[in-house]
């Protein structure tokens, strides 16, 4: 192939990995961000009291040691182990830990577990056995009504906007239930932050002499004549001015506090109907630093709609509908000719960081090997 003129539209994971593939290939790549900064939603900074704090919400990172999205991102940067651990607060004030496991069983329900084979008896009780079809589906056959009115029902109703009858059964497996006492939120073989942070791992990314970043341009047509390939990772909807409807996103608003002592984990998640689904205290990341005012920057998140955010789209709601409705826009997409979706929003799917580099990188693979591309996957 001889050298192309890349776009890449969007400086988070998908972005950066498709330009460095590229770059590294030699092509000529451009990638613009209507953001003023890189890392997309991963991006992380540094506040006046030394914390790192992750301006979109947490980002933690987990993923197989030896898998080759691991050791692509090793590449550009050092790592600090960190297993996640969240906990759940009850309505009497206690927490507890989540994922499920044999503690939060012996919390809730008040009895002690002897073993394994106990805490897998008492969820076998609760559990309503069934296929599971859709996330509400999904919380009953693991944990039954009692324990998904709980920790999950409530919190996904807040997270989500909708019933978790409405959401896809992807969603509602993404955590496990344990009978043994594991309390890490991952079980990873591979989970650590990048030692200076996501913005700085992005910035090594992009340093490359093929590679230019612009930051605060948005993509218009306009730009399509001076490239030969564009990659796009803007909302598939938006790309088509909203023809077929608007795809349904969640998003996120955060407010900030202090605390004079420690929370009992990096996360506490809300179990109530309020508002807030968790919250953050940054310096428990250990790639953050501590202040020395004795205080501690935590951040509570209250989820909306993406149109009550300034159109920040964050989750993709993956339901029937939303699906059908994507399904007109891929349509639309493979019609385009030299264009690429990528990312959570142009593919519009739920897609964790580790992922997102496997997924990008197989793609650069096919686009560099001039493999046919789908448009949007
Ligand atoms: N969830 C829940 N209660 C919790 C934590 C998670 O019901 O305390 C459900 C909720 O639907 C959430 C999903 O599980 O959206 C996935 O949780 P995860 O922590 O993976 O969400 P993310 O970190 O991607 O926002």
């Amino acid at each position: 192939m001889t050298n192309l003129r890349v776009l890449v539209v969007g400086a988070g994971f998908a972005g950066a990995v498709i330009a460095r593939e590229c770059a590294e290939a030699g092509h000529a790549v451009h990638v613009i961000d209507r953001r003023p900064h890189i890392g997309g939603n991963a991006h992380d900074t540094v506040n006046s009291h030394g914390e790192r704090i992750h301006i979109y919400g947490p980002h933690l990172l987990h993923g197989e040691r030896d898998s080759v999205a691991i050791r692509w991102l090793s590449r550009f940067t050092d790592w600090v182990p960190y297993e996640h651990r969240v906990r759940a607060l009850l309505a009497d004030g206690r927490t507890t830990p989540l994922p499920v496991n044999r503690t939060t069983l012996e919390d809730v329900f008040g009895v002690a577990l002897e073993s394994e084979e106990e805490a897998k008896a008492l969820l076998a009780s609760q559990a309503t056995p069934l296929q599971p079809t859709n996330t509400d589906e999904v919380f009953l056959s693991n944990v039954g009504p009692r324990l998904a009115d709980l920790f999950f029902r409530p919190y996904t109703r807040k997270m989500w906007g909708v019933c978790p009858t409405e959401l896809e059964a992807a969603v509602g497996a993404r955590l496990p239930v344990r009978s043994n006492r594991d309390d890490r939120y991952f079980t990873d073989s591979f989970q650590a932050m990048p030692k200076d942070g996501f913005t700085a791992l992005f910035a090594r990314i992009f340093d490359h002499p093929a590679i230019e970043v612009t930051l605060g341009e948005a993509y218009g047509e306009e730009h399509d004549r001076h490239y030969d390939h564009v990659f796009l990772s803007l909302p598939i909807d938006e790309y088509f001015r909203f023809r077929h409807g608007r795809l349904p996103y969640r998003s996120i608003r955060f407010e900030s506090d202090q605390m004079p002592v420690d929370q009992a984990a990096t996360v506490i998640n809300y179990t109530d109907t309020g508002v807030y689904t968790r919250c953050t205290q940054w310096d428990l990341i250990p790639n953050s630093g501590r202040r020395t005012d004795g205080q501690h920057t935590i951040t509570r998140e209250i989820p909306c709609d993406a149109s009550e955010n300034n159109n920040e789209c964050y989750y993709p709601v993956r339901n029937r509908q939303s699906l059908a409705l994507y399904d007109r826009y891929r349509t639309l997409a493979a019609a385009e000719p030299n264009k690429t979706f990528i990312g959570r929003c142009g593919l519009f799917r739920y897609i964790d960081m580790v992922p997102c580099v496997t997924i990008h990188l197989q793609l650069a693979a096919r686009f560099l090997a001039g493999e046919p591309l789908p448009r949007a996957a």
